[in-house]
């Protein structure tokens, strides 16, 4: 019986699979984390064969422990972590060197001239993006250029690149033995190598990078009818399943929560938070430093577009005061030592660790705690913590506002975060709108499964998918206007200390 869907999730920190049902309820999952690999400072790496071997388990324990075999499935979806670069042999299947993860920022320098010499101007009008070492080309630079023999071997068509999506549907297809080497629209508009207007590779921006345009995976859309081929019988699933749906993360994520009208907004809250606003079929340029990016495209219908806000460190930051400062056993302890005070006291803390995102995109920021006093305490900077999510949140919420002139008036929430009933309740203080969160937490696999049910007609369109999606918990604004507006000016004053501490060239 073709009852299920299926969908990979490949994440930063771990892989998971999932299965759901016509319902969009779950119906089974399995997760295996995988290595961080932090040669030196800045560096962050995986291991794109741990990866792979780590997806196969996770998809033969979901489903053994479901009890359903590839015949149950009706179609698989894949979504992943964004903009992480892998170049691979395709006839062993070898990568040449380990995945350079997003966050990894040796290619600052780089980063730095193209804004100086003026290609970032053009970069950004092409592809939506600024320069910064966030996106997959510089990465792919940095291997033909300081990897031996990649360039020759990229010339000779023996080294292709991908990001994660690619490299999963290549392996799920078979690998060596007849892979797909494809990416879907919402990846490609991370690289840096995509034209938003043509969704095509764009021989200009290669050319800045000086990067091959035989390495790159064709582009599809992230639901598609035809499929980017089928699983193996050699493979994890043991049989025949169309791979039929692919979208980054935080596009997935905005699939999962039904994000499908012009105006509608989520914001995912892990280890960094990622909001994105559906800005309908129309690209909105921005110059304030958001991202404009492909939201979705569902098969042959026009591409629906987002104006996106990344931050780098949120969840993270907690993270940080359980395990480097040790002032927290668990990340849900931040809720309840932040709650032993009424506020923060006037403190700030700005956790810039590597630099500033959205909508600063500030490579020589480092974090701060301003407005220290004798009296203040642990809890204080729990708070301010807690805090620091929100207003870097707001950050975003008035840059898109500016952008796009749409302000949304209610935000869709999800991720780790929002386990912490006082940092949502926060965020709805700071923001001055409604938070939702919904039920089905896992919005950004169920996304991937909603693109791939989509395009094998198992749901027949986005108003039966919208009507899946009930509210878990809704949050209201509190704080007077006043208490809002000064908040958010000492936060603004705090960023600015963060700024120029380091050179980069
Ligand atoms: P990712 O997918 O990026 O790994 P998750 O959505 O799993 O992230 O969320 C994990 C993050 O959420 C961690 O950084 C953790 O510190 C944070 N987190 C989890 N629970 C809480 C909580 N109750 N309060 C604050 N932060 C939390």
């Amino acid at each position: 019986m073709n009852d299920f869907v299926g969908a990979v999730d490949q994440g930063t920190t771990s892989t998971r699979f999932m299965i759901f049902d016509h319902n969009g309820n779950e119906a089974g999952r399995h997760q295996l984390e995988h290595q961080q690999i932090l040669p030196c400072s800045g560096w962050v790496e995986h291991n794109p064969v741990e990866i792979w071997e780590r997806t196969a388990v996770v998809i033969q324990s979901a489903m053994a422990s479901a009890h359903l075999g590839a015949s149950d499935l009706v179609a698989l979806g894949v979504t992943n972590q964004r903009e992480t670069t892998v170049v691979w042999n395709p006839h062993t299947g070898r990568p040449y060197y380990n995945a350079i993860v997003w966050q990894d920022t040796r290619t600052d320098r780089l980063a730095s001239a193209l804004t100086r010499d003026g290609r970032g101007k053009i970069i950004q009008s092409k592809a939506g993006l600024p320069p910064a070492t966030y996106f997959s080309a510089a990465k792919i630079q940095w291997i033909l250029d300081n990897v031996e023999g990649v360039r020759r071997a990229a010339e000779r068509g023996d080294a292709v690149f991908g990001t994660m999506d690619s490299w999963l549907l290549w392996n799920l297809t078979g690998g060596p033995r007849g892979g797909a080497h494809v990416t879907d629209v919402t990846n490609a508009s991370r690289t840096m190598l995509m034209n938003l207007q043509t969704l095509d590779w764009d021989d200009e921006l290669l050319s800045f990078f000086d990067i091959p345009r035989a390495m790159l995976p064709a582009i599809r859309s992230s639901s598609e009818p035809a499929g980017y081929g089928t699983t193996t019988g050699a493979g994890p699933l043991g049989g025949e399943v169309a791979l039929t749906g692919a979208l980054g993360d935080q596009h997935a994520a905005t699939v999962g929560q039904v994000c499908f009208a012009a105006g509608q907004a989520k914001n995912t809250y892990g280890t960094g938070s990622f909001l994105l606003l559906n800005t309908g079929t129309r690209a909105v340029w921005s110059g304030n430093g958001l991202l404009t990016t492909v939201g979705y495209r569902f098969g042959d219908q026009d591409p629906v577009y987002a104006l996106e806000g990344s931050i780098a460190v949120t969840g993270s930051a907690v993270q940080w005061l359980r395990d480097n400062l040790g002032i927290i056993a668990s990340a849900a302890q931040s809720e309840e030592l932040a709650r032993q005070v009424p506020d923060s006291a006037g403190i700030y803390f700005v956790p810039a660790f590597s630099g500033l995102f959205a909508p600063y995109w500030r490579s020589d920021a480092r974090g701060a705690l301003v407005g220290l006093s004798r009296f203040h305490t642990s809890a204080h900077l729990a708070r301010a913590t807690l805090e620091a999510i929100c207003y870097s949140s707001r950050d975003l919420a008035e840059a898109m506002g500016k952008e796009s002139g749409v302000t949304f008036d209610i935000l869709r929430v999800d991720g780790g975060v929002t386990a912490n009933d006082l940092c949502m309740q926060t965020q709805a203080d700071i923001l001055g709108i409604p938070v939702s969160r919904p039920v089905i937490a896992e919005t950004t696999a169920l996304g991937a499964a909603y693109a791939a049910g989509l395009a094998v007609n198992f749901w027949k369109g986005t108003d039966e998918l919208a009507a899946h999606w009930r509210e878990d918990r809704r949050w209201e604004p509190e704080w007077s206007a006043d208490r809002r507006e000064s908040g958010y000016a000492g936060w603004r004053k705090a960023v600015e200390r963060t700024l120029n501490w380091v050179d980069v060239g």
